[in-house]
């Protein structure tokens, strides 16, 4: 199945938005350490309903915002979700960027980087687009030290990359990025019910769920074009 096949039938059924409210708890934290100014153009890459590039637009008062989806009909929903001139919507693939070279102050990408049929590429994609102290902000949920994560690749018919921290870092300066922060962001939101309640239906203990959402949480990891 294609990036096309496999999400637009998510965005159809509406789990857009589902993503959005989950990934919310730690994008936003993620959306403020990026150092934005008025004015600049920010890429969300993998914007699936759009929220982050919408909430850039709104917080740091970015000039033009672009939210690049390989799935026809999440770019389509997104478009739905503002009236907003300066927000544009383009159904594109990670490994061929429809712009010029240097022309992106910020590239936002949350759990969407490890679709990416090329990740390499990919990166070296976004290093070229970006402009000299341009930043690359990358989160994601689905990563090696995240064992909670692994089984995913069962549900999706699109082959996920899953690297370390390490790897990140390394594949960063690769691609000729200097690796300026990585972290892990708790999930402080999601709510863990009482010890008595467990078995759950996707968590056998209490202790792995608090391990998956306050411990390791979100991956990000921040890139600076040179
Ligand atoms: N960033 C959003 C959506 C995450 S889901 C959020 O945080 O909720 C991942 C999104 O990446 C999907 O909408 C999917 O269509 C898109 N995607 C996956 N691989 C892609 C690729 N190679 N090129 C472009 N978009 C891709």
């Amino acid at each position: 199945m294609s990036v096309r096949e496999e999400f637009d039938e998510w965005a159809t059924s509406g789990r857009d938005r589902g993503m959005e409210e989950r990934h919310w708890h730690t994008a936003k934290e993620a959306l403020a350490r990026m150092p934005v100014e008025p004015g600049d153009v920010v890429l969300d890459l993998g914007c699936g309903s759009g929220y982050a590039g919408r909430a850039l637009r709104d917080t740091y008062d970015a000039g033009r915002v672009y939210g690049l989806d390989g799935a026809p009909e999440m770019a389509r929903n997104a478009r739905s979700y503002t009236d907003d001139p300066n927000v544009g919507y383009v159904v594109g693939d990670f490994g061929a960027l429809p712009f010029v070279d240097d022309s992106i102050d910020h590239v936002w990408t949350m759990e969407a980087f490890y679709y990416a049929a090329d990740p390499h590429e990919a990166l070296a994609e976004i290093a070229r687009v970006l402009r000299p102290g341009g930043t690359l902000y990358c989160a994601v949920n689905y990563y090696e030290e995240n064992v909670h994560s692994h089984e995913w690749q069962e549900f999706i018919s699109i082959e996920m990359t899953r690297w370390n921290r390490e790897q990140y870092r390394e594949a960063f300066r690769t691609a000729g990025l200097h690796v300026a922060e990585q972290d892990n962001i708790p999930d402080r939101e999601i709510t863990i019910p009482a010890e008595a309640e467990f078995p759950l239906e996707d968590w056998d203990t209490r202790e792995e769920m608090v391990e998956r959402y306050r411990e390791f949480g979100t991956l990000l990891t921040v890139g600076v074009a040179p």
